[in-house]
C-alpha cells in the first residue's frame, strides 16, 4: 500500500482523496497563519505612517536649527488663519527646506484624506492653485497639535488686590485681542508663529510628552468625511452644553496652580480648568483589534495612543456627565475615560509659567 501511494506521488498521480487531504492542509495552514499575516499587515500600515512622523519630526529640528527664533515650524497650514499655504504653516516649512528626499507628509491609509482649509483655498484662490499646490507637495493629511502651531495664549497680568499666594504677582488671564471662535486658534490671540524649541528645552514639561502631529480627523468624525482639521483647536473645558473652548479674558490662576501641582485630571466651567481639545486627531490605524493613532512627540519620538471606546476620538480626560451623572450633550465623547494620559501626554496650557516670576 505504502509502496503503490509513492509510486503515484512519484507518476503525479493522485486519488481524489490525496487531493481532499492536500487541501485539507492547506486550509489548516492558512488558519493558523492568517492572524499572523494579517497582524503583520497592520504592523507594515502602521510602521509607514510612524517613519512618515519621524521624518517630518527631524525636519522640524533642521528648520528649529535654521530659524533665527529657534521655531519647530511657523504655525498651521490653514489658509485663512496663517495664510496661502505654500508661504505659511509647517507644510511649506517644510517644503521650502527642500530636503532630499522630503518625507511623506500623508499617512496613505487615513481615510481623511486632506485638510479642510483646500475649501478656503478653493474660494479664495480658486480650483486651479489648490489643485497645483497639492502637486507641488503643499498637502497633508496629519493636524498639528496646538502647542505646535499656537505655542502658548497671550497672557496679560492683572495686579492682584487678594490676600493668596499669588498676592504681589499678578493674576495671569487669556489676553484675545482678536475676535475668532474659537479664540485660541487663531494666531493673533497666541504667542505662536510656532512652538520654539528654547520653550521646549526650558519648560518644566518633559518633551517626551508635548504632542506635536498625529493622524488627521475627519471634520465630522462619525461620517469619515475626508475634510480634517488643519490644528487642534486649543483649550477647553465641559459645560452644561459641552465643550466650551476657552474665551478671551479667561482668569488662568487656578489652571497654573492645578499643572504646577500636578492635578489637572479634568476640565469643567465648575472647576475652571482647561484641557486641550484633541478632537482633530482621529485613530485609523489597527492594532490588535483596536483603533489606534500615532502622534509625534517633541523628543522625536512617535507614540501610539488607543481609541479604547471607538468613539472616533481621543478623550485626554474631558467628562460626558457632571457630578450628579447627568449627561452632557455634544462633547463627542462617549465615556469619561482619559485615553491620552497626562502620564504619556501634556493636555494642559502652559510649557512656560504665565507667572512674570516663576511659579513651575
Ligand atoms: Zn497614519
Amino acid at each position: 500500500m505504502q509502496d503503490e501511494r509513492s509510486s503515484r506521488w512519484t507518476r503525479g498521480q493522485f486519488s481524489r482523496r490525496d487531493l481532499a487531504i492536500l487541501f485539507a492542509c492547506l486550509c489548516f495552514i492558512l488558519v493558523i497563519l492568517a492572524p499572523y499575516l494579517l497582524r503583520q499587515r497592520e504592523l507594515a500600515r502602521i510602521n509607514a505612517c510612524q517613519n512618515n512622523l519621524r521624518g517630518i519630526g527631524e525636519l522640524f529640528f533642521e528648520h528649529a536649527n535654521t530659524d533665527p527664533n529657534s521655531r519647530l515650524c511657523i504655525g498651521a497650514p490653514h489658509r485663512v488663519l496663517d495664510g496661502p499655504l505654500d508661504q505659511a504653516g509647517w507644510v511649506a516649512d517644510l517644503v521650502t527646506l527642500q530636503p532630499n528626499p522630503l518625507p511623506t507628509l500623508k499617512c496613505a491609509l487615513n481615510p481623511a484624506t486632506g485638510l479642510q482649509t483646500y475649501n478656503d483655498v478653493v474660494r479664495l484662490d480658486g480650483a486651479n492653485t489648490a489643485k497645483r499646490l497639492r502637486q507641488r507637495g503643499f498637502d497633508t493629511n496629519y493636524t498639528a497639535s496646538w502647542f505646535l502651531a499656537r505655542m502658548a495664549p497671550r497672557i496679560a497680568i492683572t495686579p492682584d488686590t487678594t490676600t493668596d499666594d499669588w498676592a504681589n504677582d499678578g493674576v495671569p488671564y487669556f489676553d484675545a485681542p482678536v475676535t475668532h471662535s474659537p479664540p485660541a486658534m487663531h494666531p493673533g490671540n497666541c504667542r505662536g508663529g510656532g512652538l520654539t524649541l528654547k520653550s521646549l528645552e526650558t519648560s518644566h514639561v518633559s518633551m517626551a510628552v508635548v504632542p506635536l502631529l498625529a493622524d488627521s480627523n475627519a471634520i465630522n468624525a462619525k461620517s469619515m468625511a475626508e475634510a480634517a482639521w488643519s490644528l487642534n483647536p486649543g483649550p477647553a473645558n465641559v459645560g452644561p452644553t459641552g465643550i466650551v473652548h476657552m474665551r478671551a479674558d479667561a482668569p488662568l490662576k487656578a489652571q497654573s496652580d492645578a499643572e504646577v501641582q500636578g492635578r489637572l485630571a479634568t476640565a469643567t466651567q465648575k472647576n475652571g480648568l482647561f484641557l486641550q481639545d484633541t478632537r482633530g486627531w482621529g485613530a485609523p490605524h489597527v492594532d490588535r483589534g483596536d483603533r489606534v493613532a500615532n502622534v509625534l512627540m517633541a523628543d522625536g519620538s512617535v507614540q501610539v495612543f488607543r481609541d479604547a471606546n471607538c468613539d472616533g476620538f481621543l478623550n485626554p480626560g474631558f467628562i460626558t456627565e457632571d457630578g450628579d451623572g447627568t449627561n452632557v450633550p455634544n462633547t463627542g465623547f462617549q465615556d469619561n475615560a482619559a485615553e491620552l494620559s497626562p502620564a504619556h501626554m501634556f493636555n494642559g496650557v502652559f510649557l512656560q509659567s504665565p507667572q512674570p516670576k516663576g511659579h513651575f
